[in-house]
């Protein structure tokens, strides 16, 4: 199987005080080393946990722009995050889909800029309830893929985050079969477009109400190779039992 990994997604929440104290309680903290854990602060703090946290951890962006350097106010390139020390970048996130309007077609082309640019990508796909219930959920996870197969070239640098919306913030966790039937399904899907070897190596993570109560038995499932948490991630007792989730 492939390489546990865990990432901690702080979406718009922090200050310096409590970033400060956030590192501080995560390296105080034990992890295994044998797993990829990446924490994603919001920009302003990046650099701080870059240069302050310990070596377990590297850190992402939670979005970058799809064009290198140029007259994009407000943006941040990839180039700039690959300059700066950011080796991660997690795009096409549920929040910046529903609450920013990224279009399949713009997550893509920013995950393959990003690749590009040196970044490794944390890729998320992932249905709403209305989607679900009305039958379109494998047609909702056809089409962000597809975006993604018109702009990956490596594959070697991605890793793809199931994230249901109806999950994500809610408490209401998806069941450990909810969750790898769909797994199983994006891994069906990659292999068919790029062969099973490569299918086999690409880590699928599972988001949406993780917590430290319910991760161990989502580990269990065999298509779920470790998570992306919003909210634990922000309490480092808990964040730090995800990332012990296998044992
Ligand atoms: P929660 O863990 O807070 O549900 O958020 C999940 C998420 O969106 C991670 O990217």
């Amino acid at each position: 199987t492939a390489k546990f990994f865990v990432g901690g997604n702080w979406k718009c929440n922090g200050t310096h005080a409590s970033v400060e104290k956030l590192v501080a309680d995560l390296n105080a903290g034990d992890v295994p080393a044998d797993i990829d854990i990446v924490v994603a602060p919001p920009f302003i703090y990046i650099d701080y946990v870059r240069a302050n946290i310990k070596g377990a951890y590297a850190v992402a962006a939670q979005n970058c722009w799809m064009k290198p350097d140029g007259a994009f106010t407000g943006e941040i390139s990839a180039e700039m995050m690959d300059d700066a020390g950011v080796p991660w970048v997690i795009t096409g996130h549920s929040e910046r889909r529903l609450l920013l309007g990224e279009s399949n077609r713009t997550v893509g082309l920013k995950t393959g800029h990003a690749l590009e640019a040196g970044l490794s990508v944390i890729a998320c796909v992932g249905e709403t309830l209305e989607q679900r219930n009305g039958g379109n959920l494998y047609h909702t996870l056809d089409l962000q893929l597809q975006a993604l197969f018109e702009n990956v070239q490596d594959w070697g640098k991605v890793v793809i985050a199931y994230e249901p919306v109806w999950a994500i913030g809610t408490g209401v966790v998806a069941s450990p079969e909810q969750a790898q039937e769909v797994h199983a399904y994006v891994r069906k899907v990659l292999g068919d477009r790029l062969g099973k070897a490569t299918s086999e190596g690409i880590r699928i993570i599972y988001g949406g109400s993780v917590t430290d109560a319910n991760c161990a038995e989502l580990a269990t499932q065999d298509d779920i190779d470790g998570f992306l948490v919003g909210g634990a991630s922000l309490k480092a007792p808990a964040f730090i039992n995800i990332c012990n989730a296998r044992g």
